[in-house]
C-alpha cells in the first residue's frame, strides 16, 4: 500500500461517524494488504469505505437511538450534544470491543513483526485490563471519557466539572472521535499528555484533591499555563492532540512547526505533535486573546476560532 493510499484511507476512519467497529477496521485491514491503488480496492472493501464516509445508509441504521440522536444533532448543529448528552456506558463488553478498536491500529503498526492472532489477543488483553479498573465511563455520541479507579469516581462534582470543560472544547472545537482517560497516577508512568488515535490520557493528579484548583505554572508550558487550574491546561493540551490527528495533513503540521517552533513553549518544541497541542491550549485556554506568536499562526492556519466558546 503506498503512503497517498494509507493516507486517505486513514482519514476515512479518522473521520467515519459512528467509528468503525473493529470488525471493520479489520476487514480493511487485510484487504489492504495487498492493495496498492483505489482501483484495485475489492469492491466491498470500496462500499465499506464509502459507507463510512458517508455516514448513512445501512451504518447508521445500526446505531443504538441515542447515538442516532446524538449524531442527527452533531451533523445539523456541527457541535456537540452539550450538557444533557453525556450517559454511563453500557457493558463491560462492549466497552471491551470499543476499547479494542481504538488499539488496533496503533498496536498493528508497532508490533508488525507479529501474526495477527498475537496482535488481537494481546489487544484484547490490554482492552480488558483498562476496562477493569475503569470505574467510570461516560459517553456522549462517539465520545468517551473514562475515569480510572482511585482518582475522582466518587466526586460528582469534580465529575461534573470535567463534563463542562469537555463540552466547551466540543462548542468550539468539534472532535468526531474521542477518548479522554483519567487515570490515576501510578498506571501512565506519570507522564502527562499522551496521545494516540483519538485518545486523550489525563493524569489522575491533576484532579487529585490537593492539586486540582492549582494554577500549573509549568515552566515548560505556553504562558496561559501560569493563568489556568492545571488540569484544564491539560485537558485542552489533549484536546488539540485529537483535532491535529483528525485532521491528518502532516505536512501543513510540518511547515507550521519548522516556522514557529521558535515562540512555542519547550514542550511545544519537541515536535510537531506537541507543537500543535500547545499551540491549541494557549489560544483556546486565552480565548483568542493571547499575544503568542505561535498560537496566533496555528489559530489563522487552521481555522480555530473562540467565536462560539460557551460561557
Ligand atoms: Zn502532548
Amino acid at each position: 500500500m503506498t503512503p497517498e493510499l494509507s493516507r486517505q484511507v486513514g482519514r476515512v476512519l479518522g473521520l467515519a461517524s459512528p467509528p468503525p467497529t473493529l470488525d471493520e477496521r479489520l476487514r480493511i485491514e487485510e484487504a489492504l494488504a495487498g492493495v496498492d491503488t483505489w482501483d484495485r480496492m475489492p469492491d466491498d472493501i470500496l462500499n465499506l469505505l464509502k459507507e463510512l464516509k458517508s455516514g448513512h445508509g445501512q451504518r447508521a441504521n445500526r446505531l443504538s437511538p441515542v447515538d442516532a440522536r446524538y449524531n442527527k444533532a452533531h451533523d445539523k448543529l456541527g457541535k456537540f450534544a452539550a450538557g444533557h448528552g453525556w450517559t454511563s456506558a453500557g457493558s463491560m463488553d462492549e466497552r471491551v470491543a470499543t476499547t479494542e478498536a481504538a488499539l488496533y491500529e496503533e498496536w498493528r503498526v508497532k508490533r508488525s513483526d507479529l501474526p495477527e492472532s498475537d496482535v488481537r489477543g494481546f489487544i484484547h488483553r490490554m482492552a480488558v485490563s483498562q476496562e477493569k479498573t475503569a470505574a467510570v465511563v461516560l459517553r456522549n455520541g462517539p465520545h468517551e471519557i473514562r475515569i480510572a479507579a482511585g482518582t475522582i469516581e466518587n466526586d460528582p462534582d469534580m465529575i461534573g466539572q470535567v463534563k463542562k470543560a469537555s463540552d466547551t472544547l466540543m462548542s468550539v472545537a468539534p472532535v468526531k472521535r474521542m477518548s479522554l482517560r483519567i487515570d490515576p497516577p501510578n498506571s501512565m508512568g506519570g507522564d502527562l499528555g499522551q496521545a494516540g488515535v483519538g485518545v486523550a490520557v489525563i493524569d489522575g493528579r491533576r484532579l487529585a484533591p490537593y492539586w486540582r484548583d492549582k494554577v500549573s505554572h509549568d515552566p515548560t508550558s505556553m504562558p496561559m499555563a501560569g493563568s489556568v487550574i492545571g488540569w484544564k491546561y491539560t485537558l485542552a493540551h489533549e484536546w488539540g492532540h485529537v483535532t491535529a490527528f483528525e485532521a491528518n495533513d502532516s505536512a501543513q503540521l510540518n511547515s507550521l512547526f519548522e516556522t514557529n517552533k521558535h515562540f512555542l513553549s519547550h514542550y511545544g518544541k519537541k515536535n510537531r505533535d506537541e507543537a500543535v497541542a500547545e499551540a491549541f491550549a494557549e489560544y483556546h485556554l486565552s480565548l483568542g486573546k493571547t499575544k503568542n506568536k505561535a498560537a496566533l499562526a496555528y489559530a489563522q492556519a487552521l481555522g480555530w476560532s473562540v467565536a462560539n466558546y460557551a460561557k
